[in-house]
Order: structure tokens, then sequence, then C-alpha cells
């Protein structure tokens, strides 16, 4: 049993949609529509007047994406970070010759907004502007939820664009997409489809934003899928797209309203019975994320994860980097995001802690 805040367990019928032999994505109709559908559906999963795009390529593709996209050599970046993800935003602008500022909070606290505001008044009293600022919804690694709203104000007041990666928030709990210039998802997360495919909402002022510069790489530049009526800026990845599509119609199938309530119950649930256990939460309660459960076990996560595998062939995820083998990740997101396979895991983590 896969149980791992992604990449997750993929159910049958879209593996079974991926299996079939694929329309030739350069040549058949039948696969631009296919395409253009998947993307008409996922503005409904991202709430979202903006338009919805899904280059082939996995998440990271669409962070890297949106900076190559967006930054030109010398241009100030505000990254705004309390996890991992909101950390390594910094080094892609590095590697676009992008200025960041970083401006970083405790992982296991929210975001910093005094912060974040002293840096954006700099900038301005300066006349150096931030051309955008990356923000992170989901801290998979630490289990974290941030608050956006306070931030997008601040963006807003200052008229810097954001970027955010909502790769394991999206289609588990409501990401205020119309807010947000550039947000990004992959397949792999809540969708329940495997790794392969980014997806990218995109607003109008960021399209005009790629126009006006002169573009510094082609893989990771979003701007050829503003308009694929000519064809894709490359071959697509045939049946990743199939799969998703596939997974996006049973999510509308369910309505996203069921959608979110599942995982909150989920969610809930995995915190019961982690208190229960006696197991302390890493993040704050009120940041704990509707998609993944980290609990704190310094120098345990390791070896009750692998415990977990051998014994129970229940497979859960530690963390990343310094907290590696002091958290262990419950990943209830998409079709694991159901209270039945929730009360298994739970049972076996109480066993292998017994
Ligand atoms: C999974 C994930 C990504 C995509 O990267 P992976 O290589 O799949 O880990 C990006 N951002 C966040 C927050 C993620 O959880």
């Amino acid at each position: 049993m896969l149980y791992t805040p992604g990449p997750t367990a993929v159910p049958p019928e879209i593996r079974e949609a991926m299996a079939r032999q694929q329309p030739n994505s350069a040549v058949q109709a039948e696969f631009t529509e296919l395409y253009e559908r998947l993307c008409a559906n996922l503005t409904t999963v991202y709430d979202t007047a903006h338009d919805v795009v899904v280059p082939g390529g996995e998440g990271i593709l669409g962070l890297e994406a949106a900076i190559a996209s967006l930054v030109a050599p010398g241009d100030r970046v505000l990254c705004i970070s309390n996890g991992i993800y909101g950390d390594g935003f910094a080094d892609f602008v590095e590697n676009y010759d992008g200025e960041p500022t970083l401006v970083s909070a405790a992982y296991n606290e929210g975001y910093d907004l005094e912060a974040i505001e002293a840096a954006l008044a700099e900038a301005d009293a300066h006349s150096e502007p931030f051309v955008a600022a990356t923000l992170v919804h989901c801290e998979t690694p630490t289990g974290t939820l941030n608050d956006l709203g306070p931030v997008l104000d601040l963006l807003d007041a200052y008229d810097v664009l954001s970027i955010v990666d909502a790769v394991s928030s999206l289609g588990g709990t409501p990401v205020p997409t119309d807010r947000i210039d550039i947000c990004l998802g992959a397949s792999q997360k809540c969708f329940s489809a495997p790794p392969g495919l980014t997806t990218a909402a995109i607003s109008d002022r960021a399209w005009t934003a790629m126009e006006a510069r002169e573009p510094t790489s082609l893989y990771t530049n979003l701007l050829p899928w503003y308009d694929i009526s000519d064809g894709f800026p490359y071959t697509h990845l045939d049946a990743n797209v199939a799969g998703l599509e596939v997974a996006v119609s049973r999510l509308l199938e369910e309505g996203m309203e069921s959608v979110y309530d599942r995982h909150e119950r989920a969610a809930e649930r995995c915190r019961e019975r982690g208190e229960e256990l006696g197991l302390e939460l890493y993040p704050d309660e009120s940041r704990s994320s509707p998609t993944v459960t980290a609990f704190y076990m310094p120098g345990e996560a390791k070896t009750i994860q692998q415990r977990l595998e051998a014994d129970y062939d229940i497979v859960l995820a530690t963390s990343l980097g310094e907290y590696a083998d002091d958290i262990l990740r419950v990943g209830h997101m998409g079709t694991n995001a159901e209270i039945e396979k929730l009360e298994q895991v739970m049972d076996a983590i109480g066993a292998v802690l017994d």
C-alpha cells in the first residue's frame, strides 16, 4: 500500500488509459482535443478564469519554468520561504542569473509578514522593484499549508507578480488561483496520476510579462504553450496526458467540494489517531495540511518507516534534508484520502510503535 505524499498510488482506470495506443500528438487532432479538454477541466480544479497549460515534465519543471519564463538576468525576485521548496526557488533564480532575496521563517512557523513587507518597502524605496515573488502553498516535506492571502495582499499593494508552488495542494484543498500569476501543480500528488506532467494556471499579466522579454531557454519556456494552434513546442507525453485527463475527469465527477471534504476528514482523523498514539505534529495543528500529515519523531522516522514496509507492506515517507530522520509523513492525498485506508495505516503505525 503506497501511502506517500507523492508519487501516489495510481488507480487502475488511470493506468488502463495510459496503456492504450495513443494518437500522434503532432499529427492527430484527436490528441489536441484531448489536451484541450484536460486544460479546460483543470480550470475547474484550479477554480480559475486564467489559462491553464500542461507542459510535459515532472513537477519540478513547472517551478523552474516559471522562473525561466519571467526572470531576466539581473531581475530581483522575492523568495518567501518556510520550508525546503520555498528555499529552493532562490536556487532557480540564481540559475537564471536573477537576484533572489530570501525571506525565510522557521520551518514550523507561518510566513514572516513583517519581514516580507519590509523587503517590499525597501525595494520600492530604492526603485529596485521585485519582478516576482515565489511562495509555496503546501510545504510537503514538513506537512505545512501556508495561508497565502495576507502575502498576496502585500504583493498586490506593491504590484509584484506571484509564483505559487501548489504542487501538493492542488486538487486536495482550495487554491486561490485567480489571485496568483503563475500557479503550479503536478500530476503525481493529489491527482493520483504518475509523475510526468506539470500544470500551470497563468494570468494575462504574466503572459504579457513573458512576451516582453527575450527567452533564455527552450524546454523551460512557458510562452510557447500560450497558443498551441500551430502545434505543441515538442512532442507531448501522450500517455501521461491521457492518464491525467482521466484523473481530472474523476475529480469533476465526484465534485470538488466532496473531494476537499474527503481530504479534510482524512487529515482530521489522521491527527486524531496520531494524538491517541502519543505522536507529535510537526507544524502547529492550524497549519497542518489536509493533504499530508507530518509527525515529529526525532531520530526514529526511518526505522519506523522501514518496519512499516517490512512487516505491513505499507509505504510511508520520511522527510528531506535536515529532517530526513525526524519526520514521518502520511500522504492522505488523492485517492488515498479515504478514512478506511487511513485507519489501516494508523493501525499499522500503532502496531510498530508497540
Ligand atoms: C512533489 C513536489 C514538487 C515536485 O517535485 P518532486 O521532484 O516530485 O518532489 C514540487 N513542489 C512541492 C511542494 C512538492 O511537494
